[in-house]
């Protein structure tokens, strides 16, 4: 373990002292939970993990054009992928299932979310943590798995505060130097310039508050126990899928290893936002071998809420399996 993580350990136990459940009104959490859902459904879901519990948090949902998380497939299998699914052809929903874990005194929120970074049905967070009965002064630490918008959109409150008061927020090194420390060439991704130019101001400046006091982490650290990280680079080059363990029990979290398990499980395709295709399409069967082998329990951050379920090995690649709804 590192030193590093003892020490803030330390910081982090004597935060919970002062923790309070008080909803803090005029953060930017409340500024930006303006998209109501208007249907009124719950966008929380719990579970436990052996003897942490868990919780998946929506953050609502984003999306793009279908070929940007399908790069490779072949039209008219995609077309008809798509229809069989009773999916659009042209449009895919993407799911910001960020998960809160409750161990050790410590409430652990995995993935921020986008905010307002990427489209109008997100910023969900904060309403659904009010919904459980907590508020972003609650969270101890904030574990992302890479700094694309959609996983760090939430950090910042409109005014440039940190959204999440208390809270250290942990960030994978490799991104921290390539997205935040420099201006990234982002040609490799399968948009517009002016997308590319937002998409990368957007991780500046939801990271600019924690230019201080960030904690940035190599994959593979454990950064609570019970939490661990694991190496799955070539989405970017930092990203960590992340292990949630308690006894004989185990969560897998895939982070963006697969946007949509139709296209990214059930089917081969390549994700366009890759940066290494090579090395992300390691890292993907890498770890769907392992969860498929040792039947580990997955959360896919972008698949349909609550986006539980498994990853069953087929003949010719893998297929997605639903959790069956715990009531
Ligand atoms: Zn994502």
């Amino acid at each position: 373990m590192n030193a590093f993580i003892l020490k803030r350990r330390a910081v982090m136990l004597s935060a919970v002292v002062g923790a309070s459940s008080m909803f803090v009104a005029g953060g930017g959490g409340v500024a930006n939970a303006q998209a109501t859902p208007v249907s009124g459904n719950a966008g929380y879901y719990r579970f436990r993990v052996g003897d942490i519990s868990a919780t998946v948090l929506s953050d609502g949902v984003t999306g793009g054009p279908t070929r940007v998380y399908a790069s490779d497939a072949p039209e008219a299998e995609l077309q008809e992928v798509l229809r069989r699914a009773f999916l659009p052809s042209d449009h895919m929903t993407l799911n910001l299932n960020t998960l809160l874990i409750e161990t050790g005194g410590r409430r652990i929120l995995i993935e921020a979310g986008a905010g307002g970074t990427m489209g109008p049905n997100a910023g969900r967070i904060f309403a659904n943590l009010a919904a459980i009965g907590l508020g972003p002064a609650d969270i101890d630490a904030v574990v992302i798995s890479h700094t694309h918008p959609d996983h760090v959109g939430n950090l910042r409150t409109a005014d440039g505060g940190k959204a999440f008061p208390r809270a250290t927020v942990f960030v994978p090194k490799a991104d921290w130097e390539f997205f935040v420390r420099t201006d990234p060439d982002l040609s490799y991704m399968p948009v517009s310039e002016d997308f590319r130019v937002r998409f990368a101001a957007a991780i500046k400046s939801s990271l600019e508050p924690f230019m201080n006091d960030v904690e940035l982490y190599e994959a593979g650290a454990e950064i609570v126990p019970g939490l661990t990280t694991i190496v799955a680079s070539g989405h970017t080059p930092g990203m960590a899928t992340f292990l949630v363990h308690s006894g004989n029990d185990q969560l897998l979290l895939t982070a963006d290893l697969a946007y949509h398990p139709i296209v990214n499980v059930d089917n081969p395709w390549r994700p366009g936002p890759d940066r290494d295709k090579e090395t992300a399409l390691a890292s993907r069967r890498r770890i769907f071998d392992r969860a498929a082998a040792d039947r580990i329990p997955v959360l896919g951050f972008h698949f349909p809420f609550p986006g539980l379920g498994r990853m069953l090995k087929t003949d010719g690649g893998y297929a997605w399996v639903r959790a069956n709804w715990q009531f």
